[in-house]
């Protein structure tokens, strides 16, 4: 099985490469925002969506002639991997999975990416790294870099820049040195529970900071728009979204280590997050009951980054040589765990189940979590999906997830 990794650190740049970074970053967003102009304005003309290779020749064009021949001082892989990102944010957008591609602003989520490892040197000893027209580059060495470099990612965040690099290791398969299978119910008064019993307290991480965040924000509505003042509050306002993205990433990252050591198998509820968040808004026949308080909800559902924690599950088990299954959400909230009496009487109230039929009393989310984790076995056992432990190596990445689901 292969290994993927990243290793972020930040990087040390001289003025130039700061200024030149800057411009590469800008450089793809044009790329990107063009692109998705034209195959917008190709789509109100009921044109078909141009592919990724004819969107390159255009590249190609555009690099040639004259008002956009700037775009020939950036390097040209990573102005065609932001269409290649364009072609994969409309296949999310066709497969439901993601809203439409919007345009990329100036200053948010600034980056680029260089795909060819070829062209990608690693000097650790001397803790630089060469980049394609950027050359040597320091960076703050925090540990090593273990594997084959795949790609490099440069993006800015909070007015730092940061290097990622991607890397692979060929591993043996491990056979995972726990046995036990869990269940997870994802939830909003928890983060999750476990079917063993334990579970996880949400981390509010924007509403525990919101408070700060309010008032950082604060000025940047009295101060004059692009003012130096105005630019000072703005940057005060990214590098606290950026300490949030950090909390949350440790968050995230210290439960997911610590379920994907302790059991081989997890199962968890297939629910797409953006359809719950989604649900809120009510459709024609059903506008919307309780929108302010599933509103309230779905904000703690991003919040607490689900998809991330699934994600992250997902490829440390698979290092272990253990499995993360999605099963489909059936009757997971209502099916009694004892004697199997499915009524929607078995749930007196959100947190609370009672079964009508044998009395057995619980937790909602702890029976959810049974639920969830005998609806994995069964789904096993009866090899309808065609998984096996064994193969947990070959899974990975979300294209299995939609397998999972299917
Ligand atoms: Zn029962």
């Amino acid at each position: 099985m292969k290994r993927k990794q990243a290793f972020r650190f930040q990087l040390k740049p001289k003025g130039q490469q700061e200024r030149q970074m800057k411009r590469f970053a800008g450089a793809c967003r044009y790329v990107f925002n063009r692109g998705l102009a034209l195959q917008k304005e190709r789509y109100a003309q009921g044109e078909k969506k141009l592919g990724y290779g004819e969107l390159c020749r255009l590249l190609t064009q555009w690099r040639h002639t004259p008002e956009t021949e700037w775009l020939a001082e950036a390097p040209v892989h990573p102005l065609q991997q932001s269409l290649k990102n364009l072609e994969r944010a409309y296949a999310n957008f066709f497969a439901k999975r993601a809203d439409e591609p919007r345009f990329k602003k100036k200053g948010k989520h600034d980056s680029f990416r260089y795909p060819d490892p070829k062209q990608i040197k690693l000097d650790q000893g001397n803790s630089r790294i060469f980049l394609p027209k950027l050359g040597w580059i320091r960076y703050r060495k925090s540990r090593d870099v273990l594997g084959e470099i795949r790609n490099v990612t440069v993006s800015r965040s909070g007015g730092k820049w940061f290097v990622s690099i991607q890397t692979e290791v060929d591993l043996e398969t491990p056979a995972h040195p726990s046995t036990t299978s869990v269940g997870i119910d994802m939830g909003v008064v928890r983060f999750a529970t476990l079917s063993d019993g334990t579970y996880i307290e949400p981390l509010n991480s924007s509403r525990r900071h919101g408070k700060a965040l309010r008032k950082a924000q604060q000025p940047l509505s009295r101060k004059k728009r692009f003012s130096n003042n105005w630019k000072k509050a703005r940057a005060r306002v990214r590098r606290l979204h950026a300490r949030i993205a950090d909390v949350r990433r440790d968050f995230l990252h210290k439960r997911s280590t610590t379920i994907s050591k302790n059991h081989a198998l997890v199962f968890v509820e297939d629910l797409q997050v953006k359809n719950m968040s989604r649900s809120a808004k009510g459709t024609a026949e059903n506008p919307g009951r309780n929108v302010r308080a599933k509103s309230g909800i779905n904000k703690s559902i991003l919040d607490q980054g689900w998809h991330e924690f699934r994600r992250q599950l997902e490829y440390k088990l698979a290092w272990r040589g253990g499995l993360l299954v999605a099963v489909p959400p059936q009757n997971t909230s209502r099916t009694c765990p004892e004697c199997r009496h499915t009524a929607a009487e078995n749930r007196p109230s959100q947190a609370w189940f009672r079964c009508v039929q044998c009395g057995f009393e619980e937790n909602a989310d702890l029976v959810a979590a049974m639920n969830i984790r005998r609806a994995g076995h069964a789904r096993m056992a009866c090899g309808s999906n065609g998984i096996k432990p064994s193969e947990a190596g070959t899974h990975r990445g979300s294209s299995d997830r939609e397998r999972h689901a299917a």
